[in-house]
């Protein structure tokens, strides 16, 4: 869908200029949390409307102890009633680290002359993506750093490269990007190519601190990174990933910045961002990280829950640069995406080596999450999530998923979950280890059960039916 001023401007009146850092404080400052205000806020998310900046305002400034667990159990409640156990699984894939931009908690920044560049050759993409389909991962996001030799054909040309790869009965289904903006004809080709969500995270929303943490190279721009999801959106990618890195600046700033960002996508494009990220910096070598913003495990729970209540319908994506037990407690509140069996070392997903010794993954930042994807099924598995491979709605052209499963009645249980079983269906089959696979066999029998039992209009004999068939060496069957 194309700019629409006319309408940014009548829905709302605030999105000139679309983040206005005086307005942002001004709502954090005048907030008056109340437990009885911050459950009629709840109560507003549950009933499926999203909220407004003052109203998100409230809620980070819910201080007392007893607010804090309304929200996480208002949050808890939303995912429960709403999005259900479903877990969607992905791994990242980093192509290269050449990059042009001094960000300064980044160990990819071009003034890290101890980093390691390294940019994948056609042929250790395909091995990398090899090794990651015979983990069983049918949806990666690649990762790139700015640089001329990372530009819109290049990314192109490594997303058909990716989609190429068939191992075995894999394939990869989906390919995310995580790249520098690119202009409107670039965004065209690699949507061309196929991709599915495009992700560019601010960083931080506030125009002064941006510049304080971004020296040099095209990213010092503020402004153009702030509107690169426009462009993308003129493009005609819908699917886009917005994202703050916190540790920045104050976290009260950055949550309510990304409820500005979602409005304004939604008022200009009708349709909100895909995702929200919410990377936590972790410890970068050769980075001593002023730590006055850090933000703790509590806080870090808290901006899960609220926005998950803020932005009821958006994706929200958990990453392995946050530990197993973080993960873990977080993952209530309402995160609907993680990935598993993440490396960061580029072309370590073949070469286990350079996990072990070059390490360049310490030049850019740390993971805390080392287990892989079957370990990570396993663990979704004994706490009762359904880990998920759906690529479904993207590949039918039902762009806008999370709106559809979030406003359509019946669509979760459609849709998603019989999706979520037959994807599941098959990587138990193909790639589970034997414990993981009783295990995987047993909580799709629950859920199989479950919908028959609540949900009348599930066809569960046809996903029996396709379960079977799947068994017998059919693969990509979806609702
Ligand atoms: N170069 C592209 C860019 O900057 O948008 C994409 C690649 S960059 C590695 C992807 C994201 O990694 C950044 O947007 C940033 O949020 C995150 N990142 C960078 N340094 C980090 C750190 N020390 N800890 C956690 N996340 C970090
Ligand atoms: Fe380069 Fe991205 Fe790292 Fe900045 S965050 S230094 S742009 S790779």
């Amino acid at each position: 869908m194309k700019f629409n001023p006319e309408k940014c401007k009548i829905d709302d009146e605030r999105m000139k200029p679309f983040i206005d850092a005086d307005e942002i404080w001004g709502h954090i400052t005048n907030a008056t949390p109340t437990k009885k205000r911050v459950e009629e806020i709840i109560n507003k998310s549950l009933n499926k409307q999203r909220l407004t900046l003052a109203e998100t305002a409230t809620l980070v400034s819910a201080d007392d102890p007893e607010m804090i667990e309304q929200i996480k159990m208002g949050a808890k409640k939303l995912k429960d009633t709403i999005y259900g156990n479903r877990i969607v699984l992905f791994a990242p894939l980093y192509i290269g680290n050449k990059c042009t931009n001094n960000c300064s908690y980044c160990g990819f920044r071009a003034s890290n002359k101890d980093a390691i560049r390294k940019t994948l050759s056609d042929e250790e993409i395909q091995s990398e993506v090899a090794a990651l389909e015979d983990n069983g991962q049918k949806r990666l996001i690649l990762v790139y750093g700015e640089h001329p030799d990372y530009g819109a054909d290049y990314i192109a040309h490594t997303v058909k490269t990716v989609y190429d790869v068939k191992k075995g009965k894999g394939e990869i289904r989906r390919v995310n990007i995580n790249a520098a903006p690119l202009e409107i004809e670039g965004y065209k080709k690699v949507k061309d190519a196929g991709i599915g969500t495009y992700q560019i995270f601010q960083e931080t929303y506030h125009p002064e601190v941006y510049k304080e943490y971004h020296l040099g190279g095209k990213k010092r721009d503020y402004a153009n990174r702030l509107i690169a999801l426009d462009k993308a959106q003129e493009a005609g990618i819908d699917d886009v990933g917005i994202g703050a890195l916190f540790g920045l600046y104050d976290w009260r700033f950055e949550v309510l910045s990304l409820v500005r960002h979602a409005n304004h996508m939604e008022a200009c494009y009708n349709v909100g961002p895909h995702t929200i990220s919410f990377p936590r910096i972790t410890e970068a070598s050769t980075i001593g990280m002023n730590d006055r913003y850090i933000v703790n495990d509590e806080e870090f729970t808290r901006i899960i829950a609220i926005l998950r209540l803020a932005v009821p319908y958006t994706g929200l994506i958990l990453t392995a640069r946050e530990s197993e037990h973080v993960r873990r407690e977080v993952m209530e509140y309402g995160v609907s995406q993680i990935d598993g069996g993440t490396k960061l070392e580029i072309g370590s997903y073949t070469d286990q080596s350079l996990n072990e010794d070059q390490n360049l993954n310490k030049e850019q930042f740390k993971i805390n999450d080392n287990r892989s994807l079957n370990e990570i099924i396993d663990e979704l598995l004994d706490r009762d999530f359904l880990p998920s491979f759906c690529t479904a709605c993207y590949r039918l052209g039902r762009t806008g998923e999370h709106f559809m499963e979030f406003s359509v009645p019946g669509f979760i249980k459609r849709y998603c979950a019989p999706n979520a079983i037959l994807t599941l269906s098959e990587y138990l089959v193909d790639y589970a280890t034997p414990d993981v696979q009783e295990k995987g066999w047993r909580v799709i029998e629950e859920n199989l059960k479950e919908l028959a039992a609540k949900h009348k209009h599930v066809r569960v004999d046809e996903i029996r039916n396709r379960i079977e068939r799947i068994k017998q060496g059919e693969r990509d069957l979806y609702f």
